[in-house]
Formats: C-alpha cells, sequence, structure tokens
C-alpha cells in the first residue's frame, strides 16, 4: 500500500523521465530535434509534477536549448583546473554548463 497519492505521483513521473531520456539520447545523432522534444517534454513532466530532475539529466542536458549533450557529438568537454569544474560547451547554442567535482 503506497503512503499517498503524491508518492505514486513522483514514481511514475520518475520512471517517464528516465524513458524520455533514454529515448532523447538515442535518437539525439539521428534526429537532434526529436531529441530536444523529449528532453523538453521530461523538463515540463518534472517541473508538472513536482519531481526534482537526477543530476544525470540536469548535467546532462543543455538549459538554453534543451539538447543532450554527449561529448563529441553535441557537445565539448574541457576541464577548468584552477577553478575545479568540468565545462560542457553546447555545440548547438554555445552555452555552457559547468560541472563542479
Ligand atoms: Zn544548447
Amino acid at each position: 500500500m503506497r503512503a499517498n497519492k503524491q508518492s505514486l505521483v513522483s514514481e511514475i513521473a520518475n520512471e517517464r523521465i528516465s524513458v524520455l531520456f533514454d529515448l532523447a539520447k538515442k535518437c539525439a545523432e539521428t534526429d537532434p530535434e526529436l531529441s530536444r522534444k523529449y528532453v523538453r517534454h521530461l523538463k515540463r513532466l518534472g517541473t508538472h509534477c513536482r519531481v526534482k530532475l537526477p543530476k544525470e539529466i540536469k548535467n546532462g542536458t543543455c538549459g538554453k536549448c534543451d539538447s543532450v549533450l554527449v561529448p563529441g557529438l553535441s557537445a565539448k568537454v574541457r576541464i577548468a583546473s584552477s577553478k575545479r569544474y568540468v565545462v560542457y560547451e553546447c555545440l548547438n547554442c554555445k552555452a555552457e554548463r559547468h560541472v563542479h567535482y
């Protein structure tokens, strides 16, 4: 028996978000626009259901154009060692995401 309705909603939303992210990663190379559509949808789903996106998804997508950041394909990755973060630069819109380590 579930605790309440919200936990059921979050469980279903998390499952759908991970399925959508897998689909977005799969078609990132063949159909980038469809991939961005999947990412936009999963972000909207997370907002609507009040579910926090996992770090893997948050750091693996562009915050500006919703592209999936695949190193070598849609993202350029470099290390800013003096500032202790990794820079993911989206090759679609040139936005940068800093991931601290
Ligand atoms: Zn972008």
